[in-house]
Formats: structure tokens, C-alpha cells, sequence
């Protein structure tokens, strides 16, 4: 039996993200060990992030001149042996909507990521956003924040980690599920899906030893009831030893869901891959 290529990474970071220092050659070498057909970059850029004594100012402020220079140079160089798109993950927050579109109008992006990282202009990363409070409260602010920030700034592709915060708790998302928040996660998907958004099916938990992608199986169960057919495949590797991490897994969790598809982009324009 020949062994199906595995989905396309579509979420993936180099040193041009302020979190990682991979170069981009080591993980597009990365992605043809994996025999993958084609990838995109999404480059970190979350305009606004507030700035501690680890994330300076500036940290997550994409050089996109110096990006696409690169990127363009790869493409060229491994076209006939991989195709490499060029993508975005913008961080949306509802004060620079303006900035956003702005960066979208001034770069043809083959892909665009929208990711919600900060929860009133907080990094839920650090632990005091959670000392001394409710962690339902914070979550359930969360998935109500992501929906006026979906609302605000409609100019994506997919959603990223759809359920992101839950990997920052102090309980590490003990008795977290679908059910506790299902108003403010339908909102989302039901919003998602009626203007023909997806969801980024972000495997980095499983890389990591978790045992559900972001969004977890019933929240893409869900999407898919609700009408959503766009699910992009993401690793968010950020080295390349985690490009793809997890594929398969997560491609049997996908068809579990009820998809038949996950989807690639040229421009923009969504094309359905079967799975
Ligand atoms: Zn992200
Ligand atoms: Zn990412």
C-alpha cells in the first residue's frame, strides 16, 4: 500500500518571526523530508503587542520587505521541488483594524492567518493574567473577544488555534470542553462559516504531547454541522523538527469530523485537496 502524502503545512514560522530563529532553508529541507507537495509561510505580525521585558518593543513587527525577499528567492530556488506560498499571521485586536487592512492592501499574500494572542491587550502566555481569577471567566472572554474581533476585521482566510487560551491555563485546560462555552463557540464558527472562513486545524498541542488539536475535535465537529467546509492543515512549527507534526493524526481526526477536504491557497483563493 503506497502511504498518502500528508496534507499541506499551511501555518509555519522562520527567524523572520520574533519567536523563532529557524532559517527558512532548514524548513523547507524540512518539509521535502517529509515529502509534502507544497507549504506556506505565515510570518508573525501582531502590530500593538504589549512589550515586556522578554518581547521588546517591536518584537512581533514583521520586516515584510526583508520577508518576502527571502521567500521569493526560496520559491524560485526549490520550485521544482516543492511550491512554497506566501503567507501572513496577523494578530487582530479591534484598535488596529486599520493598520491590518492596510498591510493586506499593500502585500499580495497567498494566505492570511487571523490569530487572537492577546486577551485585553494581555499575553495569556504569562501567568498573571490568570493569578487571583476565573479561569472559565477568562476563557469564556476569550471566545467572546474572537468573535468582535471576527466581526471588526473580516479580511482572513481561516482562524487561527480557534481554542488557543485554553493551552495557557494553570490547569492546562483540565475540564475544559465544548460544552461549557457552546454559545460563544457556535457565534464563532456560525460566523466563520457563513462568510466562507476557515479554520487553522493547528497541530502544535499534538507535537507536543497533547492528545487534541486547537480547535479540538468536537469544535471542528461542530464547525462542520454548522456549514463549514474550509479547514487549512497547520503545525505552527516555529523549527524543523516540528513541520507537519502530526499529520496523520490530525488528518484522521479531520475525517472523523465529517471533512473530506482540507484546502490550500493561490491569491487568496481557497482550493479544496481530498484528504
Ligand atoms: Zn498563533
Ligand atoms: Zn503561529
Amino acid at each position: 500500500m503506497t502511504r498518502k502524502l500528508l496534507p499541506s503545512d499551511y501555518h509555519m514560522h522562520t527567524h523572520n518571526s520574533g519567536d523563532s530563529t529557524a532559517p527558512m532553508k532548514d524548513m523547507i529541507e524540512s518539509a521535502i523530508s517529509c515529502s509534502l507537495s507544497e507549504i506556506c509561510f505565515t510570518e508573525h505580525m501582531d502590530l500593538d503587542f504589549p512589550i515586556t521585558e522578554s518581547v521588546p518593543e517591536g518584537t512581533f513587527t514583521l520586516d515584510i520587505p526583508s520577508y518576502t525577499r527571502e521567500l521569493f528567492s526560496y520559491k524560485e530556488e526549490y520550485k521544482e521541488k516543492i511550491s512554497i506560498k506566501y503567507g501572513i499571521e496577523l494578530g487582530l485586536q479591534t484598535q488596529i483594524v486599520k493598520e491590518n487592512t492596510q498591510i493586506l492592501a499593500d502585500n499580495n499574500f497567498d494566505f492570511v492567518i487571523g490569530s487572537i494572542h492577546l486577551l485585553d491587550h494581555a499575553d495569556p502566555f504569562y501567568p498573571d493574567m490568570w493569578e487571583g481569577r476565573d479561569e472559565e471567566d477568562i476563557i469564556r472572554r476569550y471566545f467572546v473577544a474572537t468573535l468582535e474581533n471576527i466581526k471588526a476585521f473580516t479580511d482572513f482566510d481561516v482562524l487561527g488555534h480557534l481554542d488557543y487560551i485554553v493551552r495557557y491555563t494553570p490547569t492546562k485546560g483540565a475540564g475544559y470542553s465544548y460544552n461549557k462555552y457552546k454559545d460563544e463557540i457556535d457565534a464563532i464558527l456560525t460566523c466563520l462559516a457563513e462568510n466562507g472562513k476557515g479554520l487553522d486545524l493547528n497541530t502544535k498541542s499534538l507535537t507536543r504531547g497533547g492528545s487534541q488539536p486547537n480547535p479540538n475535535s468536537e469544535i471542528l465537529k461542530r464547525f462542520n454541522e454548522l456549514g463549514g467546509r474550509i479547514i487549512t492543515f497547520g503545525s505552527d512549527a516555529h523549527n524543523p523538527e516540528e513541520v507537519a507534526g502530526c499529520f496523520d493524526k490530525a488528518r484522521e481526526i479531520a475525517l472523523n469530523c465529517g471533512f473530506d477536504s482540507y484546502y490550500t491557497f493561490d491569491k487568496r483563493e481557497p482550493l479544496a485537496n481530498p484528504l
